[in-house]
């Protein structure tokens, strides 16, 4: 902070010599504005062909041409970009209320910059958060204040601003262009296209910090959204505006089971958001063209911000993505909204905290990373039906070392979420895919979002299942088993069988009502274990082709009863008769 004590000078630029009337305007002027203390000074400028400029301290009034110009081209960058035959009459309103004026602009100076940050002295009145605008165009955000300088991040090539140079301020926070124009593309974490699409015209810009919908705002999750794999919609099903981690080692199938989940929105009015942080352009390119092979860029967009790009980029991405939600949300829609992986954008933003100073704490983190998510995650909710009703459903991704579910990251977003689905090594490694840990996953919103039809077929599954994974170490290394462990060991396997699923094959409410009763019924139990598999996807097949009987009598609004339950498992066996299992 500056100190009261100090004596300022300001400077007048003028082209001549200003009269004894106007130099003493001038002096009265900063006198009343910067105290009495305040100095004077006239300095010649023959480059100032028509009016002035006074420097007060980091302050600079500015009534030169070229000033003015600035302000002109500030003012028609405001125009909302249309086709070309509407340009006059845009031009013309912007104009008449254009009106110049002598606003202080606070200057200040970059003392240091390198690793994509910037030190900069003076503008003592920025905020945190604030845009900064250097010489060269570039623009950054003020991350840190202290006494005397300010840590700013910057949002391009750190090699175009130099120490010395000017930066401005903006008195504008970082913001995300949004629109229905944004469906069906790939932006940056800037909202700048990066698929070489053309332009995206924009409905509106909005702040990336936003806060959080209130307890009123909200209601409460009731809705399911389907993600088409059964494991999780049996099991742990997901509400409309409900928060679910993903959680794994490395190549354990997380984007996997995110990506399945929009796949499984098509056709039903869900808008989707993949923000892909830290990631391989190459791997992020690929998933692009799946769910464009399969329909569904009609109504997903994706925000990118590959490993190449810089730490400030990485770190603003997921904000940027969710302020692009919140627009829908608003709106009245239902968005889901995947962050592939938050554990990458930790790292970001341990990185920027490190180079900005912060006192690192645990595991090198600042001592703010819990509200780095939390921030970001309580923005995701089902809004009341005053405020349209919209939801927006976040899937966070994390990444862990060798199962280590107690270190920081994971334990934190596992606090800030609703439940997560966590993906094993040896499950994946065995050949059960998704490899979810049905006893280490959940989903705390449970089934309150979960239909009627599907709350019924589930049954005791998940009790069968961990009593199985209980037997089976117990009898891992026993030959003689009497008939009826012998009978719940087949039974088990035959239920892991069941959550066998491949990539890019979400399944129906249906389908998976069907596939539940038939398992639980036990049509399975004498399938040898290597028919298993062609026995489930066949008998899928069979209940989509042929059984029109059932879509009639089953609701997703509606309890199975007795007689439905019995015509789907006689459906089954009629399919294990007709395949000859
Ligand atoms: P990373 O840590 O690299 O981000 P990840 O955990 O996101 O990896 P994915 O990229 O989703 O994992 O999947 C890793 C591999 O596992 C892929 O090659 C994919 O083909 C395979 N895989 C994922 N899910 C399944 C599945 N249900 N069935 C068969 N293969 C699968
Ligand atoms: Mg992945």
């Amino acid at each position: 902070m500056r100190s009261n004590s100090e004596k300022i000078t300001a400077r007048l630029f003028c082209q001549s010599v200003p009269s004894a009337e106007h130099f003493e305007r001038f002096a009265s002027f900063v006198k009343r504005k910067y105290g009495e203390e305040t100095e004077l000074e006239f300095v010649a400028e023959p480059t100032l062909k028509n009016g002035f400029r006074l420097e007060v301290g980091e302050n600079i009034y500015d009534w030169s041409k070229e000033g003015l110009l600035s302000q002109l081209e500030a003012c028609l960058d405001g125009i909302p970009r249309t086709e070309a035959s509407d340009v006059v009459p845009l031009l013309k309103s912007a104009l008449k209320g254009w009106t110049p004026s002598v606003f202080a602009e606070e200057i200040g100076e970059v003392v240091s910059v390198g690793d994509g940050i910037a030190i900069v002295s003076g503008l003592y009145g920025a905020q945190y958060g604030e845009i900064l605008l250097f010489e060269t165009g570039i623009r950054g955000m003020v991350q840190q204040l202290d006494r005397d300088r300010i840590g700013c991040i910057l949002f391009g090539d750190c090699d175009l601003v130099s120490q010395g140079s000017t930066v401005k301020r903006t008195g504008k926070t970082a913001g995300m262009p949004v629109g229905e124009a944004f469906i069906g593309r790939v932006v940056d974490a800037l909202g700048s296209p990066v698929d070489g699409k053309g332009e995206i015209v924009a409905d509106g810009y909005l702040p990336i910090e936003h806060p959080a919908p209130s307890i009123i705002d909200r209601q409460s999750v009731n809705e399911p959204m389907e993600t088409g794999i059964l494991t999780i919609d049996a099991m742990f099903p997901i509400g409309k505006g409900q928060r679910e981690l993903i959680i794994g080692d490395r190549q354990t199938g997380k984007t996997s089971i995110a990506v399945d989940a929009i796949l499984n929105q098509k056709d039903k009015d869900v808008i989707c958001i993949y923000v892909a942080i830290g990631q391989k352009i190459s791997s992020v390119s690929q998933l692009v063209e799946e769910l464009r092979a399969r329909g569904a860029m009609e109504y997903t967009a994706v925000v990118n911000c590959g490993a190449g790009e810089s730490a400030s980029l990485q770190y603003i991405a997921p904000y940027a993505g969710c302020t692009l939600a919140e627009y829908f949300m608003n709106k009245g829609r239902d968005v889901l909204i995947v962050y592939d992986d938050l554990s990458k954008h930790a790292v970001a933003y341990r990185a920027l905290s490190l180079l900005l100073e912060r006192s690192p704490g645990r595991e090198a983190y600042p001592g703010d990373v819990f509200y780095l998510h939390s921030r970001l995650l309580e923005r995701a909710g089902h809004l009341s039906d005053r405020l349209g009703g919209g939801s927006m459903t976040a899937l966070p991704i994390v990444e862990t070392q060798a199962s280590d579910v107690s270190a920081y990251i994971p334990t934190n977003i596992i606090s800030i979420t609703d439940g997560q689905i966590f993906l094993e090594n040896d499950l994946f490694f065995s050949g059960q895919r998704p490899a979810v840990n049905v006893g280490l996953s959940v989903s705390r919103v449970g089934s309150a979002a979960q239909s009627k039809m599907l709350k019924s077929a589930v049954g005791t599954l998940r009790l069968d299942l961990s009593q199985y994974r209980e037997m089976e170490v117990f009898t891992q290394f026993s030959s003689d088993l009497d008939e009826s462990t012998k009978n719940k060991l087949t039974y088990g396997k035959g239920l892991m069988y069941l959550l066998r699923q491949a990539r890019f094959e979400p399944l129906s409410a249906l389908e998976q009502t069907a596939l539940l009763v038939m398992a639980l019924g036990r049509v399975m139990q004498d399938i040898p274990t290597e028919s298993l598999e062609s026995f489930k996807n066949g008998f899928v097949d069979y209940v989509r082709r042929t059984a029109p009987e059932l879509p009639p009598l089953i609701n997703k609004g509606k309890a199975l009863d007795r007689e439905v339950k019995e015509l789907i498992i006689a459906i089954a066996e009629e399919y294990r008769q007709k395949a000859g299992f």
